[in-house]
């Protein structure tokens, strides 16, 4: 439950950063996680809603924003992101994917640390790659009413 332990952070921060600032209410939370952060968008929403509740928090208005990953190879300094992995996924095979019920999108964060057996560099097909972005999580907007 990574979720849970996300959003109780989140929400531990806001309510300091609350009272920092005197302020009584929180209007608004924008929360980015990476898409290689096995961080489920839908689960830490309903986490959020749960810890915000009682608190100066409760009815603000909390989105989770998915930031794509990207990469760069380190042997030919190729940089690329998701249109590229997208196609790469398509290529592993079918028993290995795990799709979300209802959904035919390739949900990358469920491979987040399987990523450099899959991925490899479009230019020179090297795997000796590292991530450039999507593994953070962070408070990119908190607004104190
Ligand atoms: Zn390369």
């Amino acid at each position: 439950m990574h979720e849970l332990s996300v959003a109780h952070n989140v929400v531990e921060y806001a309510l300091s950063e609350a009272a920092r600032n005197n302020s009584s209410k929180v209007e608004e939370i924008d929360v980015e996680v990476g898409e290689l952060t096995q961080v489920d968008p839908k689960v830490l929403s309903d986490a959020l809603a749960l810890f915000m509740t009682g608190t100066v928090l409760e009815g603000c208005r909390a989105r989770v924003v998915v930031a794509d990953a990207s990469f760069a190879c380190r042997k030919c300094s190729c940089e690329w992101g998701m249109p590229e992995i997208r196609k790469e996924l398509e290529r592993v095979p079918d028993d290995l994917k795990v799709r979300e019920p209802d959904s035919q999108e390739l949900p990358l964060h469920f491979l987040p640390g399987l990523y450099s057996a899959f991925i490899h560099c479009p230019r020179c097909g090297s795997s000796d790659i590292s991530a450039l972005s999507g593994e953070d999580i962070r408070i990119r907007r908190l607004a104190l009413a």
